[in-house]
């Protein structure tokens, strides 16, 4: 494995107070590089000062975007260890999203060591109360210093890291969506599936669209018929129709989330129908129109589970649950956020914990 080297900080930064933490808005102390030059594969891995690099502005990254990213959290147990959710099953997307990019496979255990190597540094940084924790920010871009469009031949790999609050403050608070039917986010063939840049760059105008209309994210259809539910802004979306709960399959353009396959297996221990279907928007109006609508919710690592309060798709619009949290949505977040912070049993081994 490639030898991490650590140069730390003389001088650390004083941490933030935990009662006023958002999201993603201080890092740490350190963090973590490793450069990518063809013929030489991934070298020179340090966790080093936080701080601003150096990047050529002929750096490839900037004109034809090559950069995938990655999001995971570190909890604090009540007891003070150090957990961790399903973490391999990021840096095996990350190199799913690196291969669609054409940028090198980055080995899985080398950089579950560099993250690891990383926490431990950082450890103090991992905040304790309730539903707070140290966001995960793994991160690759292209770096060689050339126009015209070719994969480029040489790359950085960074990992930086960030202690966040909860993802809404006084607990799980129902959001209003709306269907976009103007912007498409993906299409079967292109990089949905990936947690590329290029998706989120793509997303900014729908998402600015539905705020400016009173409304909290997007729902976004298939790009080719515009007919079929694919997913939220950042989450994957889940609607439980009498007693079934569905969520869009896995076709290429939506993103295979950690949360969203957590969900399934959980429901599934259950004994609750879970399936990944084709999903409509006619049919979800359809099932609402006949009772049949019990619940919809949204999973991610940000906010675990976001319930949803109101759909609105052109003209139409429904409110679900009476504007409240539905049963399963409740019941859901209570299950994954224990099994994350340490607080149930982990019956699936979802949980790494980080060693001190
Ligand atoms: C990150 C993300 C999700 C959620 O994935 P998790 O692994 O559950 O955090 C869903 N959709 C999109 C577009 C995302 O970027």
């Amino acid at each position: 494995m490639i030898p991490i080297v650590k140069h730390l900080s003389k001088s650390l930064k004083p941490k933030p107070d935990q009662e006023k933490l958002e999201f993603g808005k201080v890092f740490t102390d350190h963090m973590f590089v490793a450069d990518y030059e063809e013929g030489k594969g991934w070298h020179q891995a340090s966790i080093i000062p936080y701080g601003p690099i150096e990047i050529d502005p002929a750096a490839m990254v900037f004109h034809y975007g090559q950069a995938v990213f990655e999001g995971m959290k570190c909890y604090r147990a009540e007891d003070g260890r150090l957990l961790l959710f399903r973490p391999e099953m990021n840096f095996k997307r990350m190199n799913a999203s690196d291969e669609r990019m054409c940028i090198p496979y980055i080995d899985e255990d080398f950089a579950m060591e560099a993250l690891l190597q990383l926490l431990k540094v950082e450890r103090d940084w991992v905040p304790s109360l309730e539903g707070t924790s140290l966001y995960i920010r793994p991160f690759v871009f292209a770096t060689e210093s050339a126009l015209g469009v070719h994969p480029s031949r040489s790359y950085k790999f960074f990992i930086i890291v960030s202690p966040v609050g909860p993802y809404y403050k006084e607990g799980l608070n129902p959001v209003r969506i709306c269907l976009e039917e103007e912007y498409v986010r993906a299409v079967k063939g292109g990089v949905g599936f990936t947690k590329g840049a290029a998706n989120y760059a793509i997303s900014l105008k729908g998402q600015e669209k539905a705020q400016k209309s009173g409304y909290t994210q997007v729902l976004w259809m298939d790009g080719v018929e515009r007919k079929y539910i694919e997913e939220v802004g950042t989450m994957n979306v889940f609607f439980v129709i009498d007693g079934e709960a569905i969520t869009p399959s896995l076709t290429g353009s939506i993103l295979p989330g950690v949360t969203r396959d957590s969900v399934m297996r959980i429901l599934k221990s259950w004994g609750i129908k879970a399936s990944e279907r084709r999903i409509s928007a006619e049919e979800i109006f359809e099932a609402h129109a006949a009772g049949k609508l019990e619940e919809a919710f949204g999973s991610g690592t940000a906010a675990v589970i976001s319930p949803i309060s109101e759909l609105s798709w052109g003209s139409r619009n429904i409110t679900l649950c009476e504007g409240k949290t539905g049963k399963l949505a409740g019941r859901l977040y209570n299950e994954l956020t224990g099994i994350q912070y340490g607080r149930i049993e982990d019956r699936f081994g979802w949980v790494k914990e980080v060693p001190l």
